[in-house]
């Protein structure tokens, strides 16, 4: 799976999804925010400029490959090294998915493209879409999404009120919560407001247990993450730590991490470049390592390295 595809991953366990095969439609790291949390590291390259940013000819072949040879999956997600909506033909990718299997689709985006009907005709293609929503105002935004300056909080706003209204799937939304940004109920709350307003389906609150671009980006503890789930309409869901810990593969991914962890301070990048794992995965599996401290994260530079922790 590894070398035989660019544009495709896993199937990864997903907290949210079950197994989930990951299409990756951007280059590391594309993307119109640059949170704070962001699992994949700091944006390298912030733009709001939509373009056919991996060609859609090789995506389509690989996945008509995929489904050809393996095609098992819970679901087919448009994710990976960025933000799926900035491909101008992402759309085209939803379509094949849907004509050649019939495993739901997933688009995870950020919500900021779905101000352009093109986007928003383009996303309702998806049996699910997850939006994200994790600041309360422009001040707010700035500090959480570090967005491209292009971007308006009240433009964000609308466009996910316009989606809602025209698309006839699965509207789910998460709230990223980091301790002392976004984190006080009076701010949750006015979340929640606008949350309600845009009305998905489900909501999710989510926080940085996996490793963050940012070392102050810090987790909630979850009492408060419960408490906070109230404030919701729907009440909110605490995304579950993924169930299936204990799958044989995600096992000896994770042993196979660690010991080399064990060997030599790495970066998720090394990781990723040495097991041929998508970035994503790498980070699901560190996430994992650092709840149950095994690993510890250190910055050296701008780099941030992980290291096992031995005799503890
Ligand atoms: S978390 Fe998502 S939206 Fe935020 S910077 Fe990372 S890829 Fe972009």
């Amino acid at each position: 799976m590894k070398e035989k595809y660019h544009y495709l991953f896993g199937p990864v366990p997903s907290r949210r999804f079950g197994r989930s095969l990951g299409v990756d439609l951007t280059p590391y790291k594309t993307c119109s925010f640059d949170c704070v949390f962001c699992q994949l590291g700091r944006t390298t390259n912030k733009t709001v400029a939509r373009k056919e940013c991996v060609p859609v000819d090789a995506v389509l072949a690989e996945l008509d490959e995929w489904l050809k040879t393996d095609g098992k999956a819970d679901y087919i997600t448009l994710s990976g090294s960025g933000e799926p909506t900035l491909h101008s033909r992402f759309g085209e990718v939803l379509e094949f998915i849907r004509a050649h299997s019939a495993i739901p689709s997933v688009l995870l985006t950020n919500g900021t493209m779905l101000c352009l009907p093109e986007v928003r005709s383009a996303a309702s293609r998806a049996n699910v879409v997850k939006v994200s929503l994790s600041a309360w105002n422009q001040a707010s935004y700035e500090c959480v999404n570090r967005p491209h300056p292009q971007l308006r909080f009240d433009q964000l706003v609308e466009g996910q009120k316009a989606f809602r209204a025209q698309f006839k799937g699965e509207l789910w939304m998460e709230v990223f919560l980091i301790w002392g940004m976004n984190s006080i109920p009076a701010d949750v709350g006015k979340i929640a407001a606008i949350a309600r307003e845009i009305g998905p389906d489900r909501i999710q609150l989510n926080t940085a247990v996996r490793p963050p671009a940012e070392g102050f980006a810090t987790a909630l503890p979850k009492e408060r993450m419960e408490a906070l789930t109230r404030l919701f309409y729907p009440a909110a869901e605490i995304i579950a730590e993924f169930n299936t810990n204990n799958a044989s593969d995600v096992r000896a991914n994770q042993d196979t991490i660690l010991s080399m962890l064990r060997r030599r301070p790495c970066t998720a990048e090394q990781i990723a470049d040495v097991f041929g794992m998508h970035l994503n995965e790498v980070s699901k599996y560190l996430g994992k390592l650092m709840r149950t401290d095994q690993i510890r994260a250190e910055r050296k530079n701008t780099a941030l390295y992980y290291t096992a922790v031995v005799g503890e």
